[in-house]
């Protein structure tokens, strides 16, 4: 056992607020995990055992949760790693769970995730795992219909649709923990790129979607695992941070401004300079919508591109102020 093993195991065996809610656990018609930071499995419910197929002494002996189930959410791979790391408690949706020793027959589930934190630092994480295969066959969602649903064609990103509904059910999720003031944190990033237009009239439809492909892919490296990012629109992003406060949000979107006005974008031997425009906005949980914190953040977008373009705004609630960090332009 590491020492993350052994805090957790603390947590979990001294804890008396935590053996109520094992007692709780218990009486739980879904299955349910803790997990370490290596994914190693502490503790497990029978359920859980009987929905992954392999008996508890198996499950627990396993190095990792994924030697028993993976999960798959719009065609990746959910590491168990990552998700342990994930700052605030979160929900995903329309999962695809991979057991082991029953290949043939993948679950469809929902996946609530509650990290569990010691000083600050993420010691492991409660992992609820809902089977609703027999709901997604009955609504003919499969796995291909599921994951096109969900995500944009072109770019892979989410679409605007889930995007949507994940905000929401995040902030539902979030408003139910009071006390977690620092994981409480989120937000959202309006991200737009640059002369767009001029963009496809220069050098053609392609090397437009050429940009938009290779921008979302630098997206995808910039942000968390964890964090959420769609296509809202033609050439409009947004993501959500979660456990991010504004200004934590203001310089992940700046390194991800800034990657973009460097990255060499290379359509058939032509490159193509390609900058763009962010605006950031905290969401003011328990007094405001997902709706309401993406209109301010798209309001800083707005000002990023008065400005200038090729830069980030932060709306504080209040007033738009432009991120002071020089650009690598400058
Ligand atoms: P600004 O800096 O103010 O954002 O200027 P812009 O030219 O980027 O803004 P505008 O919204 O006027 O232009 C967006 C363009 O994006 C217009 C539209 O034809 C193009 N577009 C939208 N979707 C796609 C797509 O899927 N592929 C390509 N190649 N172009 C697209
Ligand atoms: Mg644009
Ligand atoms: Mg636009």
């Amino acid at each position: 056992m590491d020492d993350s093993s052994k805090n957790l195991a603390e947590v979990s065996e001294v804890t008396e607020a935590f053996k109520q809610f094992e007692h709780f656990c218990k009486a739980m018609l879904d299955g349910w995990v803790v997990v370490d930071t290596e994914g190693r499995v502490v503790k497990c419910n029978q359920f859980f055992s009987n929905l992954s197929g392999s008996k508890t002494k198996t499950i627990l002996k396993a190095n990792s949760l994924s030697e028993i189930i993976t999960f798959e959410l719009a065609g990746k791979m959910l590491e168990i790693k990552d998700m342990v790391q994930s700052p605030a408690p979160t929900r995903y949706d329309e999962v695809i769970g991979n057991i082991s020793s029953k290949p043939e027959r993948p679950l469809h589930v929902i996946i609530g995730l509650y990290p569990f934190t010691q000083n600050g630092t993420n010691i492991g994480a409660f992992i609820l795992v809902r089977d609703v295969t027999a709901e997604a066959s009955l609504q003919g969602k499969y796995k291909d219909k599921a994951t096109q649903s969900i995500t944009d064609a072109l770019t892979g990103l989410f679409n605007r649709n889930y995007f949507t509904q994940y905000l929401e059910s995040q902030i539902k999720t979030l408003e139910a923990f009071p006390d977690e003031e620092p994981q409480k944190q989120m937000s959202v990033i309006m991200m737009d790129i640059d002369f767009f237009k001029k963009i496809n009239d220069k050098f053609g439809h392609a090397a437009g979607d050429h940009v938009l492909k290779h921008t979302s892919d630098l997206m995808k490296n910039c942000f968390r695992k964890t964090d959420v990012v769609a296509r809202y629109g033609g050439e409009e992003f947004l993501a959500i941070l979660l456990g991010t406060d504004s200004g934590g949000a203001a310089i992940a979107a700046d390194k991800l401004r800034a990657s973009i006005e460097s990255y060499t974008f290379n359509f058939e031997g032509t490159i193509i300079p390609v900058t763009i425009s962010i605006g950031v906005a905290q969401i003011n949980l328990g007094n405001e919508t997902g709706e309401q914190a993406v209109n301010r953040a798209d309001l800083a977008l707005y000002q990023s591109k008065h400005n200038g373009r090729n830069q980030v705004s932060i709306h504080d609630g209040q007033v738009i102020v432009p991120l002071r960090i020089k650009s690598s332009a400058a």
